[in-house]
C-alpha cells in the first residue's frame, strides 16, 4: 500500500487524536481540538466509545504509522527489524521511528514539519557526515552529524524552523546542537519517554502478533 497523501487533519479526525502532521501550524486552528470542544462524543486523545481489543491494537498502530509518515510496509518492515533486536521490540521499534533521517532534520528545527523535513532530505539537501543522503528513512547511528546545505538557512521555512526550535527549547538531549556551525550530533539513543511518538508499543506489538 502506497503512502497517504491526502488532507493530513483526516489522519488525526480518523483517530480521534491530535497527531501534529502540520508541526508548529498544528498549534493553532486545529479541526481536532474545534470537534473536541463542540462535540461531547468526541475527544482529542481517543475516542469516548468503546473499542474491540482488535480495534485498539489497529489504532495505536495506526498513530504510529501516520506519525512517522510511512506506508503500511515500511512500517511494517521496520516492525520485524525492531522484533530481530536484541532487547524490547516496542522499545527498539519506537526508537527506529525516532531515529529516522527526517525525524531528527525536524527535530532539530531544520524543518517545521515531518513533511518538509522530508521534503529537504528527498531534494538533497541534508548531509550526514558531510555525505549527502536523501532517503528519509536512513537510520542515524550515535555520532553520526547532520547538517544543511548551507544555502537553505535563509529560506523563510528553515528560520522559521530554527527559530521556532530556540523558542520553545524543542531539541531533545539525546542531539547536541551547534548554534555556530548549525549542526546536530546523534550522542546517545533517546529514552522512550523522548519519543516524539504517543503510541502504545505494547499494543502494536499485539498487532502484529495475530
Ligand atoms: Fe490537522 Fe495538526 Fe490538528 Fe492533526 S493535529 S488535525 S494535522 S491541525
Amino acid at each position: 500500500m502506497s503512502r497517504y497523501t491526502g488532507p493530513a487533519c483526516k489522519k488525526c479526525q480518523k483517530l480521534s487524536q491530535k497527531l501534529f502532521l502540520k508541526g508548529i501550524r498544528c498549534t493553532t486552528n486545529c479541526p481536532v481540538d474545534k470537534q473536541a470542544q463542540s462535540d461531547k462524543h468526541f475527544s482529542n486523545n481517543g475516542p469516548k466509545g468503546k473499542m474491540s481489543d482488535y480495534g485498539k491494537h489497529l489504532r495505536e498502530k495506526q498513530i504510529a504509522r501516520f506519525s512517522a509518515g510511512m506506508s503500511e510496509a515500511q512500517f511494517h518492515r521496520f516492525f520485524m527489524h525492531a522484533a530481530k533486536t536484541p532487547g524490547g521490540t516496542g522499545e527498539s521499534l519506537m526508537r527506529y521511528l525516532e531515529l529516522r533521517l527526517d525525524n531528527i532534520v525536524r527535530r532539530l528545527g531544520f524543518a517545521v514539519s515531518l513533511k518538509t523535513a522530508r521534503q529537504l532530505v528527498t531534494h538533497g539537501h541534508i548531509r550526514v557526515n558531510g555525505r549527502c543522503v536523501n532517503i528519509p528513512s536512513y537510520l542515524l547511528k550515535i555520532g553520526d552529524e547532520i547538517s544543511i546545505n548551507a544555502k537553505l538557512l535563509e529560506t523563510a521555512g528553515v528560520k522559521q524552523g530554527l527559530e521556532h526550535a530556540e523558542k520553545v527549547a524543542f531539541r531533545p538531549s539525546f542531539l547536541a546542537w551547534d548554534g555556530d556551525k548549525h549542526t546536530g550530533k546523534l550522542v546517545r539513543w533517546p529514552d522512550r519517554a523522548e519519543s516524539s511518538i504517543q503510541a502504545d508499543d505494547q499494543l502494536i506489538i499485539e498487532y502484529y502478533s495475530k
